[in-house]
């Protein structure tokens, strides 16, 4: 693989200029209406590779709303408070199907697939809740992604949390629906409004990258452990099978790493031992993954053979 810091802005720098030229970039969330507002001209890289050095191309300052790449942290934050307790509450298998679907949930029990679609992080947050107020836990992840991206400015977006709180009705069906199988301990409006103020969490793929460099260092970041490596390879595997809602098996056919998406378009993507990834493109493809992200992590790792197939 290439990895001379030249290589990788050139490569960061060439991919970007690609993203800005094509014509088919995906469509805009619009669920959120704030999320709508954002224009689909948008497209940032930011490689953080293991020796520490950042690699930045287009709008790779530029926070925008990291929606479900939020589940990452919260279910970091979750192992950490109940370690293997939270998997009696949530699977480890991929859904196969949307990433607010509720079809699973009768036939399963209201036990979520997984943790990195809604029903799972919401069971997360609830988890998250068992020990602290909604005021707390939203303080403790505030506190976390700026601490792993050693970047006090990272801000939770208000007017989006309150846009989900007022038109959230599939995640408070979700909520309600687990909570009648007792898999909900929390209040649904305490849980839901913790939630959202997870997913919006605004951060740019600099800050997000950074954040990443835990799960591509065996879970140590400046010489102090986050979570054991065995954790953090563990949650590279959920991103690796689970993180793209139903494309994740399209998502690792095509880029081979662990990745975790959000409906604002952002991806963080991690390739371990080499380099934490954040894309930014806010046009979706079907599944509400980003478009131009997608293709975007796709030609990194064919320019740089950073996928986990690949013989290393
Ligand atoms: N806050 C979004 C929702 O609950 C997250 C969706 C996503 O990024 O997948 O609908």
């Amino acid at each position: 693989p290439l990895s001379s810091p030249l290589d990788l802005t050139t490569i960061a720098k060439g991919i970007a200029a690609d993203m800005r030229d094509e014509v088919q970039r995906g469509k805009v969330a619009d669920y959120i209406p704030p999320l709508a507002q954002v224009s689909p001209d948008r497209f940032g890289i930011a490689i953080v590779t293991a020796d520490g050095q950042q690699h930045c191309a287009g709008d790779a300052d530029e926070p925008f709303s990291i929606q479900s790449i939020s589940k990452v942290f919260a279910l970091t934050l979750a192992i950490g408070a109940v370690g293997d307790e939270l998997w009696a509450r949530v699977g480890r298998e991929p859904s196969g199907s949307a990433f607010n679907s509720i079809v699973q949930l009768e036939s399963e029990h209201g036990i979520p697939r997984n943790p990195f679609i809604n029903a799972g992080a919401i069971v997360v947050t609830d988890v998250l809740l068992g020990h602290l107020e909604p005021r707390e836990a939203i303080g403790q992840m505030l506190r976390f992604v700026r601490e792993l991206s050693g970047d006090d400015t990272i801000a939770i977006d208000e007017s989006v949390a309150r846009a989900e709180q007022d038109t959230g009705f599939r995640n408070k069906a979700l909520a309600n629906y687990m909570r009648a199988f007792g898999n909900l301990n929390g209040e649904v409006d305490k849980v839901l409004g913790t939630y959202f103020h997870f997913c919006a969490l605004a951060m740019s793929c600099r800050q997000l990258a950074m954040a990443g460099r835990y799960l591509m260092n065996g879970g140590r970041v400046d010489g102090h452990g986050v979570v054991t490596a065995r954790r953090a390879r563990r949650i590279n595997a959920l991103m690796m099978s689970c993180g793209h809602y139903d494309n994740s098996g399209d998502f690792a056919y095509r880029i081979g790493l662990p990745g975790k998406s959000g409906v604002g378009g952002g991806i963080l993507c991690v390739a371990p031992g080499i380099a934490s990834v954040a894309v930014w493109s806010p046009g979706l493809n079907a599944a509400g993954n980003s478009h131009l992200g997608t293709m975007a992590l796709e030609r990194l790792v064919h320019l740089t053979g950073w996928s986990v197939f690949e013989p290393r």
